[in-house]
């Protein structure tokens, strides 16, 4: 689960690390109102959405005086702003955070994850601050310090001494420093976090150590236990039909096609994926659901693909291995008993007792259009969605 900016600076803030004075806004004369409220005479409105990449994208804006403020939240609230790291439909913003702005000296990178290889925290930290992580490694691999931590012992000064010395830090920012990483690791571990960024941390022009942005993600199997980790989730940054799906059981990632997917297996559903691409198609989703492919599943994966606007054309790919393709053509034919079917629909089986299947659904009052292999599958539903989309056009133009 992801939280906030704002969120994670008062989180960090409580475990010592130095974040700037802010105060959070759902309107223009709010943030105008925090603005005073922080004093100084320079703040910076930041929109609060689950994703990074907001300073390019115009999400992070620099403000002399109030009136320049209200335009900011004006110009912010109620959008939803594209950043590299949104997809196209970006996120939608509905709060800001107004904080006093820093006088920045050096841009520093921190970042704390759980490397699941060695199954430690590992620290990473790198004097080029202030452009993503993967450009970093890209760009400057040589100012990459990695630390990993032994459960056993935990994050102890000596490793973040050596942090700070890795950074360049000048004597007097090193005790800051130190403060400021282990407040990082002991929130990491104490809150069950997967990850927390500080990109930036900033050395300001006072010779002052600051956590100019922050990032927390945390590990979904233990929110049970985090009940006030938990209360911090925000839906509206969440993708509706993912969401959706996970009440509901499923495995399912939303994507930016017009063919809905309905696979077994997530290794099938990539290979799918790729050969609807290769077709010509793009998938809406990719959708596993899982071996066991009931009625009830079937039905719940029909309704879930269908409730998305964007989808014009339907693929179902079934390989019947411990499963039975005629169980799974009755499971296709229950569901479509319960929804109302707006899109041509193609459906390949294999596997198990595949001729009774495929004779289920020939014999079905339903238009089903059957598909042997995989590539062909996936051309039919590509020539499937092509035609439907002709007739509502040509709809569209006679209406
Ligand atoms: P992100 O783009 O979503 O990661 O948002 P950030 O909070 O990291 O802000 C983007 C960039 O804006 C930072 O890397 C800074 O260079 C700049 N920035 C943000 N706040 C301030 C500030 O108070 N003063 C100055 N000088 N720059 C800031
Ligand atoms: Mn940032």
């Amino acid at each position: 689960m992801d939280i906030h900016e704002y969120q994670a600076k008062e989180i960090l803030g409580g475990f010592g690390v130095p974040v700037p004075r802010g105060g959070l806004a759902y309107s223009p004369e709010q943030a105008a109102y925090r603005a005073r409220e922080i004093g100084g005479e320079r703040w910076v409105v930041k929109a609060q959405i689950h994703a990074g990449g907001r300073g390019k994208a115009g999400g992070v804006r620099l403000c002399r005086d109030e009136e320049a403020l209200e335009a900011a939240a004006e110009a912010l609230l109620g959008k939803r702003l594209v950043t590299p790291q949104t997809g196209p439909r970006g996120k939608l913003v509905n709060r800001l955070y107004v904080e006093a702005a820093t006088e920045v000296a050096r841009e520093l990178y921190l970042g704390l994850v759980l490397d699941r290889l060695s199954e430690r925290i590992m620290v990473v930290a790198s004097a080029a601050g202030g452009m993503e992580i993967e450009e970093i490694s890209a760009r400057h691999p040589e100012s990459l310090i990695r630390v990993s931590i032994d459960p056993a012992l935990g994050m102890q000064p000596f490793h973040a001494r050596e942090i700070a010395f890795g950074l360049g830090l000048e004597a007097a920012q090193i005790a800051q420093a130190v403060e400021a990483i282990l407040g990082c690791y002991r929130a990491f571990r104490d809150l069950d976090a997967t990850m927390v960024e500080i990109n930036p941390l900033v050395v300001t022009a006072a010779g002052k150590l600051v956590a100019l942005d922050a990032k927390m993600s945390f590990d979904d199997n233990a929110l049970f236990r985090r009940p006030r980790i938990s209360e911090l989730r925000d839906k509206s940054q969440e993708d509706p039909r993912e969401t959706k799906a996970a009440d509901r059981g499923l495995s399912y990632v939303g994507l930016d096609g017009n063919i809905g997917c309905i696979i077994n297996g997530a290794g099938l559903a990539m290979a799918t994926m790729d050969m609807i691409k290769h077709a010509g198609g793009e998938p809406a989703n990719f959708l596993d659901i899982g071996g066991g492919a009931t009625p009830e599943r079937v039905a719940k994966a029909f309704n879930l693909v269908l409730s998305d606007p964007r989808v014009e054309a339907m693929l179902v790919n079934i390989f019947a291995g411990i499963n039975r393709c005629d169980w799974v053509a009755r499971g296709i034919l229950q569901a479509l008993q319960r929804v109302e079917m707006r899109v041509p629909l193609v459906v390949r089986l294999a596997g198990t007792h595949v001729a009774e299947g495929r004779r289920i659904l020939e014999e079905s009052p339903f238009p089903v259009i059957a598909a042997d292999g995989l590539a062909e599958a996936a051309e039919k539903v590509v020539v499937a969605w092509r035609q439907a989309r002709q007739f509502a056009e040509a709809q569209e133009a006679a209406a």
